[in-house]
Parts: structure tokens; C-alpha cells; sequence
């Protein structure tokens, strides 16, 4: 490590910044962010650097920066974007002992500053010792997305309840008493009711510890989206990182199950259209035994929990034992595939409404408004569509849509082994045959794949070769 990170008492003392272009600017962007003194020495300041000082938030002084100016700071800063300015406040910095940092010049500063994720008082600094700010910017942002917003907010909330929580034993207790409020209660608190509802909780969720009452058990239904651990939510993330149960259907990807917290039971629900599978009662059943053991359950449904999931049933079954529940939405596949197709769902013009229907329903293939269907511009994203093609086809023929209405079917959509199927109403029985489709399908009526987009041709190929 050729820089050691630490964090500077700032509070109240001076921070001089010689300089006041774009430079400047950036840097003093993260410096607003701190409770120190801001001094800024420029000759011809940027506006917004005018701004602040007009706000009060820094002083700036007209003038070049002066070996006086920077005795007694706690840092400074050369900005100037020019070597003999930089060099100057180099000097000025040596001489008085404060610590100096010109702006992109590493071997010419004392010390550099990180890339940072601010969740105020929880603060993280990336540091690459100026090898790789690309790489630290996306560490920064893959943190930035693990830390919730509110984070900074419970912090200072917990912080207040520190000494409260003392109650608690030193040890297991009290570790399991933050652990819930960090990683569950605060975030749903908060959540739910905004800033004035995490104060409440936190004291319910102490005096619940406090009377050691045994934890409720909760159910999140959550979509996992298509099947690329990418298209996940945020909040999925977090309820695969806190879950003791994970219960899943089988389109959900392995990828995605290795995201789930290490020590969680993994419960292969099987469902995937026709595949054997544990019938929806058990189900229904096992979820609520679970949470109410007490345990967090995440039930992982592929796309959308809300599309095609039989969510109602497994939500009625928590209502009916009182166990809380909440649903994490998911992209859902007609949303994944209509992506890869370059295309959008609705067209101003072409059609104001979507439909999404299921090839198959519990009494077979299912039955749709045909005629509406078959009227000319209609989009309608078929989910569980591969055994009915043959029927959906010649239904839609049967009520006089046009056969050369375009057809397309994506495979295994956001997955590595995606393809596209492009194909017309006349022709798409076959053309599904003959794909050999073993992946999960959307197949869409009405929509043809963008041929601009490059991508979409080369899959397109490939799906036909
Ligand atoms: N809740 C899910 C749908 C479950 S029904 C959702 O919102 O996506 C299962 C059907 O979803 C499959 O038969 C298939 O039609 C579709 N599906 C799920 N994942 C898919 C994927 N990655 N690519 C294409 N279709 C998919």
C-alpha cells in the first residue's frame, strides 16, 4: 500500500483550495459534503463556484493564494490546472506542514482522494493509488447500489439508540438486535413509512428483544426477473442476502440462487409449466410453516411474481396463517424479450394496449378473445406459448388475421444461450418445430424484430441457422 487510508477531523477547520475551474469544481463538490471551512482562492471563478460563496457554503477570496493563506489548514488543494500555480501551492503546503493534494497529479501530492460512497456517517473510500479510477468508479457504484439511501439515515438513528440498546446483553443479543434492525426492520421501516417510521420500530424491535419474543417469521415474494442475475432489484438482492428459506421454481437461475445468503435452506418447488412439480397446496403449506418458525422465506418467482406466478394463492395462504408479507417486483419475460427485440411493447399509432396471455390455463390450452386479437396492429406477448403454438395459430387464422403478421419467439431471453426466433403467422407452427425450443419461450404476436439493430440481426441469424 503505497497510500494509507484515513479519515481527517475536518469539523470547523480550514480546507484552502487554490483555484476555481472545472477542476476545483469537482473537488469542491465532495468538499461541500464535509462540515469543514471552505476557502477558495481564484481570480476568475467558475459561476458555480460564485454561487456557493454567494450561499455562504465557501469563502472565496479574488486572488491568487499566498504562503500565508494556507498556514493552519488541514488540507490544501492546487486546482489551478496550471504546473506553476501547482507547483507554488505545492510549496506553500510543504512549507507550512499541511498536507497537499494537486488535482490529477499523483507523484506531486501528498495525498490523493478516493473515490467515495456517501451514506453519511457511513462512509466509503475507494482508492486504486491512481491506477484505475475506471475500476474504482464502477466499485463505486456496484457499492452504491448494495447500499440503500435510507443507510445514512438508520445509521444515525441507531446511532442514537446505542446507548438504549445497552440494555441488552453485551454479545450475541445485542449483535442479533442490530443485525435485525440494519438488515431487516430499519430498511422496512423505512420503506413503508419513510424517516418517521424508523425510530418506532427500532423501539418496538429493542423492546422485542428486550422480552425476548421470538422472531416473526416473513415471506417476500420475489421476481427474479429473466434470468440474468443483472436484471435483478436491488431489493431482491437484499431479501436473497436475509433469507434462512429460499423457495424457487425451476426457471429460476442457478446464478441467481448462488446470490442467496450462504447459511439459507434452498427448496426446489419445481414448477416450469408441464415438468413435475410440488403441487401448489404443499407449497402453499411449507411457506407458512417456515415463517412461522420464525424464519425469513423468499419466495423466488421467475420474471414477474405478479405475471402468470400463482402468487394469490401463496399470498392468501400467509393472510389466512397472519404471516406478513410483502412482494419485491421482477422483470417480467414479455419485458426482457421485447428488449432483445430493439422493439417497445405499446407504439403510439400501432396499438394503445398489450396483452399478455398463457397459452395454457389448468383446463388446457386456453381461450382468448380471438377476434380482438386477430385485428390488425395488435401486440400480444404469449407466456407458456410453445405447446400451443399450433392452436394459437389456427385461431387467430380462423378470425381473419393477416398470415404475413409477424411472429416472433425469444428463447431463454437475457440468458447466455438466447435466441431469437423471427418468423409470420402462416409459417410459425413449424417454424416453432423446427427451432427445437427447449428454453423457456416468449412468443410474440405483432412485433417483428428491429432490423436496424445490429445485435438483433446477428441473433436472429443464429436462431435460424
Ligand atoms: N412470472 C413469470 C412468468 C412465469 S410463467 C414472468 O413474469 O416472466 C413461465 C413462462 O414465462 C415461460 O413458459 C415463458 O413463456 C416465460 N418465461 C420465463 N422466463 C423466460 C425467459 N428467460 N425467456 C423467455 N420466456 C420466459
Amino acid at each position: 500500500m503505497q497510500h494509507f487510508p484515513v479519515f481527517m477531523a475536518v469539523k470547523g477547520r480550514r480546507i484552502v483550495v487554490s483555484g476555481g475551474g472545472d477542476a476545483a469544481v469537482a473537488k469542491l463538490r465532495l468538499l461541500l459534503k464535509t462540515d469543514a471551512r471552505l476557502e477558495v482562492y481564484a481570480t476568475d471563478p467558475d459561476p458555480e463556484v460564485v454561487q456557493w460563496g454567494l450561499e455562504g457554503r465557501l469563502t472565496l477570496c479574488r486572488r491568487h493564494i499566498e504562503a500565508s493563506d494556507v498556514m493552519g489548514a488541514v488540507l490544501a488543494y492546487g486546482a489551478d490546472e496550471d504546473d506553476l500555480a501547482d507547483a507554488r501551492l505545492a510549496a506553500y503546503a510543504v512549507e507550512a506542514r499541511v498536507p497537499h493534494n494537486i488535482v490529477d497529479n499523483l507523484n506531486d501530492s501528498a495525498f490523493i482522494t478516493p473515490a467515495i460512497v456517501d451514506r453519511d456517517p457511513v462512509v466509503v473510500a475507494i482508492g486504486t493509488e491512481g491506477a484505475a479510477p475506471v475500476l474504482a468508479r464502477s466499485i463505486k457504484s456496484d457499492l452504491e447500489a448494495r447500499l440503500p439511501s435510507s443507510l445514512g439515515f438508520l445509521t444515525r438513528i441507531g446511532r442514537s439508540f446505542r446507548h438504549a440498546a445497552e440494555q441488552l446483553p453485551f454479545g450475541r443479543r445485542r449483535r442479533d438486535f442490530w443485525a435485525d434492525y440494519y438488515g431487516q426492520v430499519g430498511p422496512q421501516a423505512f420503506a413503508k413509512g419513510g424517516e418517521d417510521a424508523v425510530a418506532p420500530a427500532l423501539a418496538q424491535l429493542l423492546a422485542d428483544h428486550l422480552s425476548q419474543t421470538p422472531r416473526k417469521g416473513h415471506v417476500d415474494f420475489v421476481g427474479s426477473g429473466p434470468g440474468d442475475p443483472d436484471l435483478l432489484t436491488v431489493r431482491a438482492r437484499r431479501a436473497l442476502d436475509a433469507a434462512d428459506v429460499v423457495f424457487h421454481d425451476r426457471l429460476v437461475t442457478p446464478a441467481i440462487l448462488d446470490l442467496a445468503r450462504r447459511e439459507a435452506t434452498i427448496i426446489d418447488a419445481g414448477k416450469e409449466g408441464f415438468g413435475p412439480s410440488m403441487p401448489q397446496a404443499d407449497i402453499d403449506a411449507l411457506i407458512v410453516t417456515h415463517a412461522r418458525k420464525g424464519r425469513h422465506v423468499v419466495r423466488l418467482k421467475s420474471g414477474d411474481p405478479t405475471v402468470f406466478g400463482r402468487l394469490d394463492e401463496e399470498v392468501e395462504a400467509c393472510v389466512s396463517a397472519g404471516v406478513s408479507f410483502a412482494i419485491v417486483p421482477g422483470i417480467t419475460a414479455a419485458s426482457a424479450a421485447v428488449a432483445t427485440i430493439g422493439q417497445s411493447l405499446t407504439k403510439r399509432g400501432r396499438n394503445a394496449s398489450v396483452r399478455l396471455l398463457t397459452g395454457h390455463d389448468m383446463a388446457g390450452f386456453a381461450d382468448h378473445d380471438w377476434k380482438a386479437l386477430a385485428r390488425p396492429g395488435e401486440v400480444a406477448a404469449i407466456y407458456m406459448g410453445k405447446r400451443s403454438a399450433r392452436f394459437v395459430q389456427g385461431r387467430l387464422l380462423m378470425h381473419g388475421c393477416d398470415p404475413q403478421t409477424p411472429v416472433t419467439v425469444v428463447e431463454n431471453a437475457s440468458r447466455a444461450d438466447q435466441r431469437i426466433l423471427s418468423t409470420n403467422l402462416a409459417e410459425m407452427e413449424p417454424a416453432m418445430s423446427d427451432a427445437a425450443l427447449d428454453g423457456p419461450a416468449l412468443t410474440f404476436i405483432g412485433l417483428a424484430p428491429r432490423a436496424s439493430q445490429a445485435v438483433v440481426r446477428t441473433l436472429v441469424q443464429e436462431a435460424v441457422s
